[in-house]
């Protein structure tokens, strides 16, 4: 019988290949330190058991969005290094001293905020700074950061860190990742003493010279690809789907919404009990002339026919043995050789987006 949880499917999730991925990274950037970025519910994985993983393996900094992870990230690990990335709101400087946190101050006005808060409680207590050298999302100017480093006596608070974010790093021949490297370098000289951190995976994976104090890995800890010339590290997530029915189509007629696919044949069409409701994107499905994903059966790869829906998608299982392909059984749309980014391609995304989008739905086992 199916277990009422796992009706639609199942998300599988390997806790030694996160505990392996980051033990990969951390050797590769030695002796620079490798933190853990654990946003988007650390890319869909799950904050806390990520997080354990992680700090069992090595890592003693994390980095998180939000304040309300910062705190779920506390209560699990007391001892760990917390910084949140979007920015100090104000009202919240408290929280972040409550629970020993480190706001990543991404503005003069966040830094404003900081200072007169350990001026009031008449208490220094570290912070990150953000200087922004080209992403052009978060962050001080660079000239900011001059002032603010010129005036350093004033300061009424440590600094943690001081970080900044690579746009291209991806593309490792971009002119912007050169550019951004060398922004940072003068930054960092700004702050001598003061740990400095710029790679994320695709930096990590990169030259020892965009490595600093510290890297920032997350899509490479959770086994997407981050670099056009590197694969991805080992897979973490695996995707089930139950089968719900097999049916038979005749030639010429067509699956699904918008008829958007025709049987060439007569076929066998398996449907899948999931759909863009449960993160799997309209984009993957197929029509005529288009191809979309494949999910494995019975370890053979079957493609997508017709468009995904809400809750459900189909599957030509033509090709397959009848008896193969039977009710109540899982089809897998991540895993057994499709990796996140194969999927995202047909989606025409990213990995992270891919894992970020994983529905609550799917029972998630932590493996
Ligand atoms: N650092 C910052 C500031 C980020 O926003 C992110 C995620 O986008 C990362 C590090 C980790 O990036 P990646 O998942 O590409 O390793």
């Amino acid at each position: 019988s199916v277990p009422l949880a796992e009706a639609g499917g199942r998300l599988l999730i390997d806790l030694q290949a996160i505990s392996d991925n980051y033990a990969q990274l951390a050797a590769r950037v030695a002796p620079a330190a490798c933190a853990a970025v654990l946003k988007g519910d650390a890319y869909g994985t799950g904050l806390e058991p990520a997080a354990t993983a992680l700090w069992n393996a090595g890592a003693r900094s994390f980095f998180v969005a939000l304040l309300a992870e910062a705190k779920r990230l506390r209560d699990l690990l007391p001892q760990a290094e917390v910084f949140v990335l979007n920015g100090l709101f104000a009202g919240t400087e408290q929280v972040y001293d409550q629970y020993d946190l480190r706001p990543v101050l991404c503005s003069q006005d966040d830094v404003a905020r900081w200072q007169d808060y350990c001026a009031g409680i008449g208490r220094p207590l570290p912070a990150a700074l953000h200087v922004d050298t080209g992403m052009n999302r978060l962050g001080l100017s660079a000239t900011e950061a001059i002032h603010l480093a010129e005036g350093r006596d004033e300061f009424r608070f440590p600094l943690a860190l001081v970080m900044s974010h690579l746009a291209c790093a991806d593309e490792p021949d971009h002119p912007l990742t050169a550019r951004q490297l060398e922004d940072f370098r003068a930054v960092a000289a700004l702050f001598p003493g003061v740990r400095a951190s710029l790679a994320n995976s695709a930096g990590a994976l990169g030259d020892k010279s965009l490595h600093f104090d510290m890297v920032r890995p997350g899509i490479a800890l959770y086994g997407g690809r981050s670099r056009r010339d590197t694969p991805p590290l080992r897979p973490v997530v695996r995707l089930e789907l139950r089968i719900v029915q097999v049916r038979e189509v005749h030639e010429g007629e067509t699956i699904g919404y918008g008829a958007a696919q025709t049987a060439r044949r007569p076929s066998r069409i398996a449907v899948l009990a999931a759909g863009y409701a449960d993160g799997i994107f309209r984009l993957a499905g197929a029509s005529d002339g288009q191809p979309g994903a494949e999910v494995v059966i019975a370890g053979r790869r079957c493609p997508l026919a017709g468009r995904v829906s809400m809750d459900l998608m189909t599957v030509d299982v033509t090709d397959l043995p009848e008896e193969a392909v039977r009710p109540g059984d899982f089809a897998t749309l991540i895993g057994e050789g499709i990796g996140v980014d194969e999927l995202a391609g047909h989606a025409r995304t990213i990995g992270y987006e891919v894992l970020t989008a994983l529905g609550r739905r799917f029972h998630r086992r932590w493996v």
